[in-house]
């Protein structure tokens, strides 16, 4: 039963947050304490090296400056830790042997050319649907491969459609053979995959809601399918609009003019950010300053946008050495 909220802040620091995170840390703080839920702080470092542990510390510090409260993880300690997914890897090796014991993985030794040729059928958000080259092999076949390369893990799925309601997106349904294909659930370096992962820790952290960029919407028929595999509860899912730049473009952490950097070096505190951004999701009808505690009152996922938002030119101004700043007198 998923009786009380427990949400998460699932960032993967690698590189300063930029306002596309904050928007989604804000919009997981309100979901989760508007309904007297809990919050847990869990680093998605599993590529370790793309996440110098200061960009997780920065991080800490940011959400601290937004008055994003959360109950453990990151620093702190509590009942569901290990909080750094790096620190992780014994719960999903147990996963894992788990999907191997039903008959479902198989090694896959495929080179990333060899993926991504030609004829390869592409998805609109540009993942290559995996043309089941390994699915068969006999055992002296892989006996033979192995031993020129270590294989990555592959999960095979069914011809089945799997739907949901998203508390933010509505329904989406996708079929999991002819609009996913099997997937990565441990790469050929031994690193296991984000899809795995995140299922094994919201399942062992008792989260009962994810809000995260609506860029992850398309991994929930295959998250749902691993929760099913490996008997865990599904968690209620809200995925949000990213943020775009005024030019179209999307954020990413690697433009550091909109990083929580340089915005906290312009602004006294956070109030007229999170003004700013509950004006962008729907959630204000103008930009105006107030704490993430103030708009919990005001906070309904009905007011939330579902599609991207383009930030618009007249709420920055660009002074000349180029670094973005908030001005919220526009509208
Ligand atoms: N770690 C992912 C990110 O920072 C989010 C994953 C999730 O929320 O499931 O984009």
């Amino acid at each position: 039963m998923l009786d009380t909220v427990c949400g998460r802040f699932a960032p993967t620091p690698s590189g300063r947050m930029h306002l596309g995170n904050a928007l989604c840390a804000l919009l997981a703080w309100l979901s989760a304490r508007s309904h007297g839920g809990r919050i847990i702080l869990r680093i998605e470092d599993l590529d370790v090296n793309r996440c110098p542990k200061p960009y997780a510390q920065l991080l800490e510090r940011d959400l601290d400056w937004l008055g994003l409260d959360w109950d453990e993880g990151g620093s702190y300690s509590g009942a569901h830790g290990p909080y750094y997914q790096s620190e992780c890897g014994t719960f999903y090796a147990a996963a894992l042997k788990k999907l191997q014991r039903q008959g479902l993985l198989y090694p896959c030794f495929c080179s990333r050319a060899e993926l991504h040729a030609a004829d390869a059928p592409h998805l609109s958000d540009g993942r290559v649907i995996y043309s089941g080259r390994c699915r068969n092999l006999s055992p002296k076949q892989v006996r033979q491969l192995s031993r020129r390369k270590r294989p990555a893990f592959r999960l095979r799925v069914p011809e089945e459609t799997i739907a949901f309601t998203d508390g933010c997106q509505g329904f989406y349904s996708q079929d999991l053979a002819s609009e996913c294909g099997d997937f990565l659930v441990c790469r050929s370096d031994g690193i296991f995959a984000y899809q795995l992962a995140v299922v094994v820790d919201d399942a062992r952290m008792g989260v009962t809601e994810v809000v995260r960029g609506r860029d992850l919407l398309s991994s929930v028929p295959r998250q749902m399918y691993l929760c099913r595999l490996l008997g865990y509860p599904v968690p209620h899912y809200f995925h949000i609009p990213l943020l775009l730049a005024p030019d179209g473009r999307r954020l990413s952490k690697r433009d550091s003019d909109l990083n929580l950097g340089s915005i906290r070096s312009s602004l006294q505190d956070s109030r007229p950010l999170i003004g700013l951004l509950a004006f962008l999701c729907g959630l204000l009808p103008k930009p105006q300053p107030l704490t993430a505690r103030e708009l919990l009152p005001l906070f309904r996922w009905s007011s939330v946008r579902r599609e991207n938002i383009r930030i618009p030119a007249q709420l920055y101004r660009v002074p000349a050495k180029g670094r973005l700043m908030i001005d919220t007198k526009g509208t």
